[in-house]
Order: C-alpha cells, then structure tokens, then sequence
C-alpha cells in the first residue's frame, strides 16, 4: 500500500486519517489506515491542522459552537467582564451557556460592589493565513477524492499514479506554491439549524463535494459552519469556481443539483 500525499510504501502505517479534524466535530469522514501514511498524518497535524485549528476566528468558532476536540474538551477563550477585567471563560459540553470563567481577584471585588460585570467575548478573530487555508484545503481535497475510490478496486493506486494531482499534493505537503487560491464565502449563518428527515432541529457542522464543471475543471468545495471553501485540483487558479457561480446564480454546488438541500434537510428559519 502506498500513501497518496509521499507515494511511500505505508503497509506498516497505523494512524486513522481525518479528513475534517476531529476538532471540527468530524467522526465520520475517516480514512482507514495507510491511505495516509503516519509521517504524513504527524506532518499535516503539526503543520497545517494545528495553525488552522489555533487560529483566533477558529478558535472561536469552537467555542461558541462548543466542539470539543479529541479529548472533549472545548477550548477556552479570553474576554473581558465589564468594566476592563479579562477574563478566560470555559465550557464543557453542548450547552447554550458558558460552564465557568476565571476572573481576576479584584474583578472577584468589584462584581460583589456593583451589579456584576457584564461578559464580553469575542466572536470572530483572525482568520488563518490564506497559505493555511489553502494547504488545509489541498489535504482535503485529495483525500476526499481517495475516500469515494476507497471501494472501487485499485482506486487507491489511482490517486497515487495520477500524474494531475501531483501540484495540490506537493501544495499540501510543502505549500511549495505560495499563492495556490481559495474562494471563501459565507452561505449561511454559524448558527443556521436544519430540520432533518426524522424531524429533529441539527446543525450542519461541515459538508463537502467535489464539482466538476461543464468545462472538465474539478473543485472541492468544503462548508464549515456555513462557511464555504473552494480550491481546484487542477492548479492554482479559482477563476473557474467563479465562472461556475455566475451560471448558477451563486448558489453553492453543495446546495443545488445532486445536493439540493430540500432533498435531505431544510432550513428551520425559512
Ligand atoms: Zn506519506
């Protein structure tokens, strides 16, 4: 077997790939092992996972959405209780409050002298560097291309001998390509929930697709909360994604055609 980043034997690989981190609220899109092999697993946590995950805007994002990470636990973030105290405030599990904040002794005082401090805390924040996003995305993008060969026979080799995905490989393993574009829009809110098949209120942490256009070019399109990335498997250019938004009234190709929304989910504000 041989790993579809490095091309090197990984029969003897034992970590699990995660195509969306796990600290993204991702159990299900999972390659076995040695479809990535372990070096190249360590290297994508280390350098382009880990940068992705800690950015601000992310960090955030996981607060607010209360995601917890591999050991179930949901990173704190830092605020301010009025009148200028910080403070870093902590969750535990899904629920529409934050579990517990620490405060500073004298903010301790003056919450006990006046009403009580008002909690502020950031939504947003800096988003990663376009570098990362476009890396996280390549890494991605291939792996979800192997993930719906995985049952085909010899689909595996396929990724690995195909010659046009070698520039978004090296572009994930090296980021050798220093401006490889993304096309990032927001589609729906982060706070958007969705009425599923059984009638139960969900929200839609992340979902993904590959686009081919009517002119042959390949996309993956991957939404995180509403957030919508987009980078092509065929070289570092997006002027085709935005062609394919112009014929199709901008709407998201996770959202139309084969995806149409109210197939599976619709929204429960609309
Ligand atoms: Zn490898």
């Amino acid at each position: 077997m041989r790993c579809i980043f490095c091309k090197n034997d990984s029969s003897k690989s034992r970590s699990v790939e995660h195509i969306i981190p796990e600290s993204l609220g991702n159990t299900t899109s999972i390659l076995p092992k040695g479809v990535v092999c372990d070096a190249c697993n360590n290297y994508f946590a280390r350098k382009v996972e880990k940068p992705f995950l800690e950015a601000p805007a992310l960090m955030s994002l996981r607060f607010h959405q209360a995601i917890p990470n591999k050991r179930s636990l949901i990173p704190p973030i830092s605020g301010m209780l009025s009148p200028g105290f910080p403070v870093t405030a902590y969750r535990y599990t899904k629920r529409p409050f934050v579990g517990m904040i620490d405060v500073p002794s004298d903010a301790v005082e003056h919450i006990f002298q006046n009403d009580g401090g008002r909690l502020i805390l950031p939504i947003g924040g800096q988003p990663p560097s376009d570098k990362i996003i476009s890396r996280f995305l390549a890494k991605a993008a291939v792996e979800t291309m192997a993930q719906r060969l995985l049952d085909t026979s010899g689909g595996i080799d396929y990724i690995v001998d195909r010659p046009e995905l070698d520039p978004i490989r090296d572009h994930a393993r090296r980021g050798n390509i220093p401006d490889w574009p993304h096309h990032s829009r927001r589609i729906y809110d982060m706070n958007e929930t969705w009425i599923d098949e059984f009638g139960s209120e969900v929200q839609m942490v992340h979902e993904s697709d590959i686009l081919q256009t009517a002119w042959g070019e390949y996309f993956f399109v991957l939404a995180i909360f509403g957030l919508e990335l987009v980078i092509n498997y065929g070289g570092s250019e997006i002027e085709g994604y935005r062609r394919w938004l112009l014929e199709n009234n901008g709407d998201s190709p996770l959202h139309i055609g084969k995806n149409k929304v109210n197939s599976r989910l619709r929204r429960a504000t609309s």
